[in-house]
């Protein structure tokens, strides 16, 4: 199954497709495909659906959780890491199975510095860069003086909500650190199937940290960004996709938009 399910008009101009499962042969073409819906992650669906080996066939820069919401996932080159609740990063297994990711084969269109910026000033660079774009996928390289990060605990059935899980986050902060961002932008029409706003990972050069992104400053960037409108989200029916677009947008902004 995949089909073009929601008006264009609807979702600010993004052409989403939907498919029920996903393989060699899913016809999954989109610029950024996604794998799980982030009302049902809200929600407590932590559970694996898509090994890790698939998501990467459709890119190799990406963002996301794995099994279990076993830390935070990050996708560089077409490799993919965990940074654990510790803090550690670990290179993940392609059998690994990811409840929600998106990812893209990474083709930027766009290229700019940022000079000892933090996060704000970063964003709004991007934001001058955009166009009108309305999915934008980035990838930005460099030195930081200082980078808050977290990750979340392994859970285990029966699943509480993210918002009762990212309460109890491990947050820290790493200095003097040089890594790549990546992340998306998803217009606010989407939040509920996406993170509406921005979304980054961070993950240090030397693999030793990393972690979803919450606040930075001091950093020096090499910024490149892709320019996207096609989203491709597997998922299990359009009933839960289409549930997905009421979720609760403002406890999405507070578990993951920053
Ligand atoms: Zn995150």
């Amino acid at each position: 199954m995949h089909d073009s399910v929601i008006d264009a008009g609807l979702i600010a101009a993004v052409h989403l497709h939907l498919t029920s499962q996903t393989g060699p042969d899913d016809g999954l073409t989109d610029a950024v495909v996604q794998v799980g819906l982030m009302a049902d992650l809200l929600d407590g669906t932590y559970g694996g659906t898509v090994e890790l080996g698939t998501v990467l066939r459709h890119g190799d820069l990406g963002i996301g959780t794995v099994d279990g919401l076993d830390g935070e996932l990050v996708i560089v080159d077409g490799v993919a890491y965990v940074v654990r609740s510790n803090g550690t990063v670990e290179a993940v297994a392609p059998t690994v199975r990811t409840p929600f990711a998106v990812v893209t084969p990474f083709r930027p269109s766009t290229w700019f510095s940022v000079r000892n910026g933090d996060r704000p000033a970063f964003l709004a660079a991007v934001e001058e860069h955009r166009g009108i774009a309305p999915i934008v996928a980035l990838r930005a390289h460099g030195s930081v003086a200082s980078v808050a990060l977290r990750s979340v605990e392994r859970q285990f059935p029966p699943y509480r909500p993210l918002t009762d899980v990212v309460a109890e986050q491990h947050a820290w902060v790493a200095t003097s650190v040089v890594g790549t961002f990546v992340g998306f932008s998803f217009p606010d029409e989407l939040s509920g199937v996406e993170v509406g706003g921005y979304h980054l990972h961070f993950l240090s050069d030397d693999r030793m940290t990393g972690g979803h992104v919450m606040e930075f400053e001091g950093a020096d960037l090499e910024v490149s960004m892709a320019h996207d409108h096609d989203l491709g989200v597997v998922t299990p029916s359009l009933t839960t996709l289409r549930s997905a677009l009421s979720a609760d947008r403002s406890a999405i902004a507070e578990v993951e938009g920053r």
